[in-house]
């Protein structure tokens, strides 16, 4: 890996002290624009506008968060009071599903749109995609981020872009065969849906189709080894997790490279991170073994700009100073939700964990399971309900119980309590399943 396979090598290669210098001058310009033209933030902060701020001091500044942003936007629809710049500058908006609350309204300005691309392009170039390759790009194209936003973070990375979108799966197979398409963009669970089809048609094996990299992002599962394995026995391709991203905050802030599986923060020079510490919201140093929430401060945004937004994504560092493939972003993986964290005699707990601890122990269990979470905690330990493996023994489950109680304890922590179940027993949800099930106080 040289520094000529780095997109922005003169963004990407910065030492620490040197980006943060770009940071500070690019936030004290962001800061005054705040002041002359952000009715929410000039709402909220009052006089303390008018002074200089830098980034140390604004971990005493309140923290943004999404139900504030969706206010904004029920009182001045559609973008809401953090509007900065002139609608005449506004040049594409996006909406989110809205599937967990209202939906929200994201805008960019065209120089919004080109920092967005940019980034974006750089996580694709980590994540393995060249100027020669032809992409199809396969997430939903409709009002959503993923679609339009997406393609054209393809394109800025160099590469061939075609677009196709969801559904028409038949249609997408002919079109990778004749269009001679090398890689694919889409989500960690649409392969197995052409898998279907395929099997369904007959005679193609999904190898045949040609693809050598796959760009995923959009859902969790790429954590899971044997999942990635699996994908890549099957059909051939690179698997990479090339999209992690909030689209209030950047469509793409996050990719692997080609010497790790954790993902680099791609966007210093776009936005300031602080990682805050999920029970008491102090800033935490930015380092190896760091566990955080994300908290987000845009250093150049015109059209909708943020000052410490909480994303409620829990993130853990996994590395700090310079990586195999040259760059010198920290790089972290995604381990929790702060809405799904609950407290076990102290220890702050995410499913996620949980879900990891179970799904390493595959000859005991499907990987489904529920936590039983009665009243508001704190709580004395996790009250489990794990699938047995398929065809497993009933006889054989309470030493399966006390192998997961074990592991969960030595991983996490945390006691936990765990009742073995058949397989397919737990009820499966479309999309995301909800791994907690809450219940009043006994
Ligand atoms: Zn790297």
């Amino acid at each position: 890996m040289t520094a000529a396979d780095l997109l922005h090598p003169e963004i990407e290669t910065l030492d620490p002290a040197a980006l943060r210098r770009l940071q500070e001058t690019r936030f004290a310009a962001q800061w005054a624009y705040l002041g002359s033209s952000s009715a929410l933030y000039r709402e909220r902060l009052g006089a303390a506008l008018a002074a200089p701020m830098d980034l140390d001091r604004i971990a005493a500044l309140p923290l943004t968060e999404k139900e504030t942003i969706r206010l904004t936007q029920e009182r001045r629809p559609p973008y809401g009071e953090h509007v900065a710049c002139a609608e005449t500058e506004i040049v594409r908006l996006h909406r989110t599903s809205g599937m967990t609350g209202r939906a929200l309204v994201m805008a960019q300005t065209a120089a919004d749109a080109a920092t967005t691309a940019a980034v974006g392009a750089r996580a694709m170039r980590s994540a393995g995609l060249r100027p020669d390759d032809r992409v199809v790009h396969c997430l939903n194209y409709c009002l959503w981020t993923g679609g339009v936003t997406d393609h054209l973070i393809l394109e800025a990375a160099g590469a061939t872009v075609i677009p196709f979108g969801v559904g028409n799966t038949r249609e997408l197979i002919a079109a990778i065969r004749e269009l001679g398409a090398n890689a694919i963009s889409c989500t960690p669970s649409y392969p197995a849906l052409l898998e279907k089809l395929l099997a369904e048609e007959g005679g193609i094996a999904p190898r045949d189709l040609g693809l050598t990299l796959a760009l995923f992002g959009g859902e969790p599962g790429l954590d899971n080894p044997s999942f990635r394995q699996r994908l890549e026995a099957v059909w051939g391709f690179r698997v990479r997790n090339a999209n992690y991203g909030l689209s209030e905050v950047l469509s793409i802030l996050g990719s692997q490279c080609e010497t790790t599986e954790d993902l680099h923060f791609h966007a210093g020079d776009a936005v300031f991170a602080e990682l805050l510490d999920p029970a008491t919201g102090e800033r935490l140093p930015i380092r190896a073994g760091t566990v955080g929430e994300l908290v987000a401060t845009h250093l150049g945004k015109r059209c909708q700009p943020l000052l410490r937004y909480r994303t409620r994504d829990i993130l853990t560092v996994t590395g700090d100073g310079r990586c195999g493939c040259g760059r010198s972003a920290w790089r972290f993986r995604v381990t929790g939700r702060t809405d799904d964290m609950f407290n076990v005699r102290g220890v702050n707990v995410f499913p996620t964990a949980v879900r990891a601890v179970i799904a390493g122990l595959e000859t005991l269990s499907t990987g489904h399971f529920r936590i039983a979470l009665a009243g508001p905690g704190p709580y004395d330990r996790i009250e489990l309900t794990v699938e047995a493996a398929a065809g497993s023994a009933e006889s054989g489950w309470a030493d399966a119980a006390r192998t997961i109680e074990t592991a969960i304890r030595r991983q996490i922590g945390a006691a936990a309590r765990v009742r073995m179940v058949a397989a397919e027993t737990l009820p499966r949800t479309a999309g995301k399943t909800n791994w907690i099930e809450r219940s009043p106080s006994r």
